[in-house]
């Protein structure tokens, strides 16, 4: 096969067959492409698209470019992905509440970068948490303690992981073709059979519209049918931090306060809806307030904690964090965030929020770029409350008192007022399985 004529052909709006796009991938991954001619046909790729049995095919090629992991029979496996957002500490709640509720979750999540924190990076705040396991322990991890929080290894997806690196600076990253094959290669080959996806909507968002999350969807859900896999697509509005605290440290004692029963309504939404619909793929219940009521309880009873206790103590950390806030990093300052006009919050910018807290190193602009665990900020204010001109709106956690003034007044003016009153927009915009499509 020559490269040039699938360039072309992609370019052409043609659809490959899974033979020319294992040839591809493959003879890239080799060497025998340049990066220029991956370039090219990644562009192409972005302007075509492709169709579900390309996307396929592609997944299929990054899976079997590493190791992939099969958990015995009889083990549930369920775990959850989202398209990322401010605050978005879920994963640190679901992933013991669903563990204690009888569910196998090999979590493999990312780190951090712009405005979006990264599970990783909030884990690594515990002292000695370790995140960097082979795919072997990791699935030992996950059999023994039903739940293991890690990192993607060398082992795992390489290709993606190389790719993802190139549409990176090629402004190739917004496919949502590539998106499934890079998000859904990596679902699979960890050996999760039920996947409960939260895909953020909204101008803070991946998808900034309804219409083309749904689109999205369609594709991660017929991609992971074409694997065996279950998945539940939930929508959710990104349209404010979630929760109270941003930050490493302060978005882990913010899951440890919900798993002790202290929860924001938002967070506490999410992370029900989504341990529900894991649940309920997995057959564990048969209706959504079952699985409420079930969720509630291993969280009222204490189970859900200890189980988080076990994880940290299995990855080397430090449990007793758990009991003691101020073994985690501190930041040396703490300073008032307060409002500077009075109204109702229309809108809350969350990128912009996540940006300023980079100036206060709670978050990174480029991977190599270190991170202080313990800044960051709690932010109270939510669309639709009142605020009152010198009123706190919270507090902002740094180590440099010296950029704090800019940082303060590019939190602030991340809230909208309006001086009429404002409706609150649900959080949970609907949800789509394989029932909703035609496959
Ligand atoms: N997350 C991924 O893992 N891959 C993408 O392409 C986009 C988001």
């Amino acid at each position: 096969m020559n490269p040039v004529e699938l360039i072309l052909k992609k370019r052409n709006g043609y659809i490959l067959t899974a033979e020319e796009i294992n040839f591809f991938i493959n003879s890239y991954l080799s060497g025998s492409i340049t990066e220029y001619q991956m370039s090219a046909w990644l562009m192409a790729v972005y302007f075509q698209g492709m169709v579900p049995a390309e996307i396929s095919a592609l997944t299929k090629c990054y899976i079997d470019s590493g190791k992939h992991i099969e958990f015995p029979e009889g083990f549930v496996t369920a775990d959850k992905h989202s398209t990322g957002g401010v605050g978005d500490k879920i994963s640190l709640m679901l992933a013991p509440i669903a563990a204690a509720l009888g569910l196998y979750v090999p979590m493999i999540s990312g780190r951090g970068l712009g405005h979006t924190g990264g599970t990783l990076d909030k884990l690594e705040a515990i002292p000695g948490f370790n995140t960097q396991f082979s795919m072997e322990q990791f699935k030992d991890l996950t059999i023994k303690h039903q739940v293991a929080l890690v990192g993607q290894s060398a082992e795992l997806v390489p290709a993606d992981k190389r790719i993802y690196a190139l549409r990176d600076v090629t402004a190739t990253v917004e496919s949502p073709g590539l998106i499934t094959a890079s998000i859904m290669s990596k679902k699979i080959a960890e050996g999760t059979k039920h996947l409960v996806i939260d895909l953020k909507v909204g101008s803070g968002a991946f998808m900034p519209t309804i219409q083309r999350a749904k689109e999205l969807a369609e594709l991660l859900i017929q991609t992971g049918h074409d694997f065996g896999q279950k998945v539940t697509v939930v929508f959710t509005n990104m349209n404010a931090p979630l929760g109270t605290h941003i930050g490493n440290a302060l978005e882990v004692i913010e899951a440890i306060d919900y798993l002790k029963g202290i929860y924001q309504p938002d967070t506490q939404l999410i992370t029900e809806t989504l341990v529900a619909e894991m649940l309920l793929s997995a057959e564990i219940v048969a209706t959504k307030d079952e699985a409420i009521h079930k969720i509630r309880e291993v969280v009222a009873n204490g189970t859900a904690l200890l189980k988080f206790k076990e994880i940290i103590t299995a990855q080397g950390g430090d449990a007793s964090v758990c009991d003691d806030y101020s073994r985690f990093d501190q930041a040396k300052h703490q300073v008032p965030i307060i409002a500077e006009h009075t109204g109702y919050v229309q809108s809350i910018d969350s990128r912009n929020i996540g940006y300023a807290l980079i100036g206060v190193k709670a978050g990174r602009m480029a991977f190599t770029d270190a991170i202080d665990y313990g800044t960051g900020a709690i932010l109270f204010p939510k669309v639709g409350d009142k605020v009152s001109q010198g009123d706190t709106l919270g507090t902002l956690f740094t180590n440099d008192l010296a950029n704090s003034t800019a940082v303060l007044q590019r939190i602030v003016s991340s809230y909208k007022l309006s001086s009429e009153a404002v409706i609150k927009e649900d959080i949970i915009i609907g949800k789509m399985t394989i029932a909703d499509i035609s496959v």
